[in-house]
């Protein structure tokens, strides 16, 4: 500014601007230094900008590659896993075919092994066993009086199994006694959870062979609560027989047994065949009719006696058989029996099993003359017969009301047809009594001779079954009324069935070994083919 002084406006004025112009050449070079610099810059950053996103894109595809190719390799792997899963079905499926198959030949050769059996059984004339295991019931457990828990523990526990249907296995072992492991044979064992249809669909073929003229006994065998009246009559059918009929699953073989003889008859021609009935009780080895009335004609036990034939066959003289239509009208008379066999003054048994219960059913088959001509095996055979059976068979005792008189299959009305004759054949069911070996001591008056009768009927059924056994020419029927009136279906003609009932328990286990020694006993017992009674009787005297 001292230079200035004394300078014209117009020299500073020149001055100032030259001053100016000097400055902005500067600022701009300065500004196009910068810009130099940033562009230079920037295209550096750009650059590696650049080549980073190359970068990282390459490292995606690399990446995503690599997952395709899991992803891939994944799904093939779900592809091949579902093929073989597939295969496995397959494999998996034909097994199960293959099983099926092999069930199903395995079924079909136990069913002909078993009609082999039965046929063997039939020609050598055994007595066919089977054997019935109830299941433990609450009583089997209830707490005794005098013994320890221990022992009730003990008693309540299961010995007696049904290994398969044909075997029974009594396995225990007891401190202080020699352990038991010992199997049974027999034809049929049924476990405890089988139904009283299951047993009835084993029995319903013997009912054929009854209308094809066979005689058929089935016998239930056990200690007191074993399980035999359940077996063949239903769940307390003696005391509520109404409870019973209501619950058709629950009926036990007697009236199962009835129905199935009155549906086979109903396919028949009509009027062919009659069914008659009696029921008998074997107390103190004394026979009691228990369907005979009295003079007043009220129904009331009455004693009758067994006598052996001329022809060495047991018979009943007297014995009451009522003719019945169908199967409600047999339980309506059975258990009129049944009523009776708990109240009779005579009959001082508390309970019925101590008593043998005998359900016969007659049944009376009308053959052509045209037919039976044919179907006889041999003439003499047939003549004997026809004498055996006339005499077998007891009078039939009719009641004269307007309503048999006037039914169908009156034999009355069939014996006026000349070419008509009679065959008569039997299926009789029996409820023994229990079979426990009851200690006498402690027991008088009539529980002693109760006791003593049935220990008695029971060892000589047990005779006759050693002597059939062992083939002896005598046979001790005559020992006791029991075997005296089952004579003909133990020793004779008859296809046999007993049924053994056990009771599974501990506490019951020399009860069931004496039974399933009683059954393995009767299972020995060859008598011969089973004959058939296809032999045509005269008829009645007119
Ligand atoms: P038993 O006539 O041999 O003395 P019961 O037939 O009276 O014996 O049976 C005794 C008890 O056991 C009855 O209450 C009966 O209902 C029951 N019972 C027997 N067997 C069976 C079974 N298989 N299933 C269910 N309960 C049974
Ligand atoms: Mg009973």
């Amino acid at each position: 500014y001292q230079g200035l002084a004394g300078r014209s406006t117009n020299e500073v004025l020149q001055l100032y601007s030259a001053h100016g112009q000097q400055q902005k050449l500067q600022r701009n070079s300065v500004v196009i230094q910068l810009h130099g610099a940033i562009k230079k810059r920037l295209k550096q950053d750009l650059k590696s900008l650049h080549s980073l996103a190359v970068e990282l894109s390459k490292d995606f595809q690399r990446r995503s590659k690599a997952y395709l190719y899991q992803i891939l390799t994944a799904v093939q792997g779900i592809q091949l896993q579902n093929e073989a899963m597939q295969m496995l079905q397959i494999k998996a499926f034909d097994l199960e075919q293959s099983l099926e198959e092999v069930t199903e030949r395995y079924e079909k050769e136990k069913q002909k092994r078993r009609a082999l059996h039965n046929s063997l059984v039939e020609l050598r004339g055994n007595i066919r066993v089977h054997c019935r295991i109830r299941p433990l019931l609450p009583f089997d457990t209830a707490a005794g009086h005098s013994i320890s828990q221990d022992r009730q523990r003990n008693f309540s526990e299961k010995v007696a199994y049904a290994v398969d249907d044909e075997t029974v296995l009594v396995k225990c072992s007891r401190p202080g006694h020699a352990s038991i492991n010992k199997t049974f044979q027999f034809e049929r064992v049924y476990n405890p959870l089988e139904s009283q249809d299951t047993v009835f669909a084993d029995v319903a073929p013997l009912l054929t062979s009854l209308l094809d003229g066979y005689n058929v006994c089935i016998m239930a065998y056990g200690q007191t609560g074993s399980g035999k009246t359940y077996t063949m009559l239903g769940p307390q059918l003696e005391e509520n027989f109404a409870y019973a009929i209501e619950d058709e699953s629950e009926l036990g073989i007697i009236p199962r047994a009835t129905q199935e003889v009155f549906r086979l008859i109903s396919e028949k021609p009509p009027g062919s065949y009659w069914v008659e009935v009696s029921v008998v009780e074997v107390y103190n080895n004394e026979i009691f009719d228990l369907l005979a009335k009295d003079s007043c004609g009220k129904v009331s036990g009455v004693k009758r006696d067994v006598v052996t034939t001329r022809e060495g066959k047991s018979d009943v003289p007297l014995l009451m058989y009522e003719t019945v239509e169908n199967a409600s009208e047999f339980l309506h008379l059975v258990n009129k029996g049944l009523q009776l066999r708990v109240r009779h003054p005579t009959l001082v048994h508390a309970d019925s099993s101590r008593s043998h219960l005998v359900v016969t059913l007659t049944i009376t088959t009308i053959v052509s003359g045209d037919n039976f001509g044919t179907s006889w095996e041999d003439e003499q055979t047939s003549q004997r017969l026809s004498k055996e059976v006339s005499c077998t068979f007891p009078q039939k005792m009719r009641d004269n009301t307007s309503a048999s008189s006037s039914r169908a299959s009156s034999p009355v009305q069939l014996e006026a047809t000349e070419k008509m004759k009679q065959v008569k054949t039997r299926l009789q069911l029996v409820d023994l009594a229990g079979s426990e070996c009851v200690g006498m001591s402690g027991v008088t008056g009539a529980a002693l001779r109760e006791t003593s009768f049935i220990n008695r009927s029971l060892s000589a059924l047990a005779d006759v079954l050693g002597a059939l056994a062992e083939q002896r020419s005598h046979v001790p029927y005559r020992n006791s009324k029991l075997t005296h009136l089952l004579q003909d279906s133990i020793g004779g003609d008859a296809k046999l069935l007993v049924m053994l009932c056990i009771s599974p328990g501990q506490k019951y286990l020399t009860e069931s070994m004496q039974s399933l020694g009683f059954g393995t006993r009767a299972r020995q017992v060859q008598r011969g083919q089973v004959k058939k009674k296809n032999v045509p009787l005269p008829s009645k005297a007119k």
